[in-house]
């Protein structure tokens, strides 16, 4: 499969501010040098405690933020370098969905104005035209046209999911970033959203990264899997492969949490020592270095390079260079 989308070398640095004058006063590296490329029809699931940077990975990509450095090239085209207008056409082909549908909802709008705005925006000018599209979208998430005037806040959670699903399909798009669709919902409804998304994917040709705290539901969802720690991607492969044979120490006590399928299987359980540090304050070397069990000397000085140890497996670790 060809790549959709490949990104290179991904920066998002935010100032720090401080003092009477808010003088810059330090820096958060919430993307770090992140790198991966994501193929046509693919979902890549990208995990990470929160604060790790996967939201912001996924914000820089749609340029929602302007990315520090770095290069993101989708459907050929080098996206850091167009300008506005040039970015407004393909926001139409590379769309996002949020952890919070009530709050990407505007609650004065009916959904028929909701999903039919991007419409508008790209194009549509005919009303009947828009009202027509919205009906269709609207069954294809699993609703009723009769819920075209009303508001969201009449809706359930996962309903209102599946509102935000219906807007950012609205154009046909190929890329959707799914930023924690199913975070905010109820454990019952979950799963009923990750079917249809997955649905909504075979069905229309969909690219998804999604992107998710949670091991279980990127597994359910996933054909390959990239893990992030404190801005950096740190293990990237195939679901089976991580989930099976993970490389990384971090990822190994990711999943040393996750209960297994069958109970008399037990994963040796790997505790961390200590909290997250500050993405403020990044350790040297290794960003892991200061909870990772294994740490060597050489992870307090050199920064591991996220490098492939095997075919389709990359893996940032000095245990593998
Ligand atoms: Fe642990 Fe060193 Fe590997 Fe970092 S580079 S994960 S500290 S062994
Ligand atoms: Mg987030």
């Amino acid at each position: 499969q060809k790549p959709i989308l490949e990104v290179n070398g991904l920066k998002k640095y935010f100032d720090i501010r401080g003092g009477p004058i808010g003088r810059k006063v330090g820096e958060v590296k919430a993307v770090d040098d992140v790198s991966f490329t994501v193929r046509e029809g693919e979902i890549l699931g990208i995990v990470g405690e929160s604060g790790c940077g996967k939201s912001t990975t996924g914000k820089a990509i749609l340029r929602l933020i302007e990315p520090t450095a770095g290069k993101v090239t989708f459907l050929d085209k080098d996206i850091t370098s167009l300008n506005n207008s040039e970015m407004r056409s393909l926001r139409k082909d590379m769309q996002i969905i949020f952890q919070d549908p009530y709050a990407s909802l505007n609650p004065r709008h009916t959904v028929e104005k909701i999903i039919g705005e991007p419409l508008l925006v790209h194009g549509m000018d005919s009303v009947k035209q828009r009202t027509e599209r919205v009906q269709e979208l609207l069954e294809v998430v699993g609703l009723s046209p009769y819920h075209a005037k009303r508001y969201p806040h009449q809706f359930s959670g996962g309903q209102r999911q599946r509102i935000g699903i219906a807007r950012a399909l609205a154009n046909n798009p190929k890329l959707v970033i799914c930023d924690e669709p199913v975070s905010a919902l109820d454990v019952s409804i979950q799963s009923q959203i990750l079917n249809l998304m997955e649905k909504l994917r075979d069905e229309f040709n969909l690219t998804y990264i999604f992107i998710a705290h949670d091991l279980s539901v990127v597994k359910h969802i996933s054909d390959r899997i990239g893990v992030m720690y404190l801005g950096r991607m740190v293990e990237l492969t195939d679901k089976n492969k991580l989930y099976d044979s993970p490389k990384h120490p971090y990822t190994q006590a990711l999943l040393s949490a996750v209960p297994l399928p069958d109970p008399d299987l037990k994963r040796d359980r790997v505790i961390l020592k200590g909290d997250v540090p500050s993405p403020a304050k990044p350790p040297s070397g290794c960003a892991f270095h200061t909870r990772c069990p294994l740490a060597m000397d050489i992870c307090k000085e050199v920064r591991p390079v996220f490098n492939p140890v095997e075919d389709n497996h990359f893996v940032a670790c000095h245990l593998y260079e």
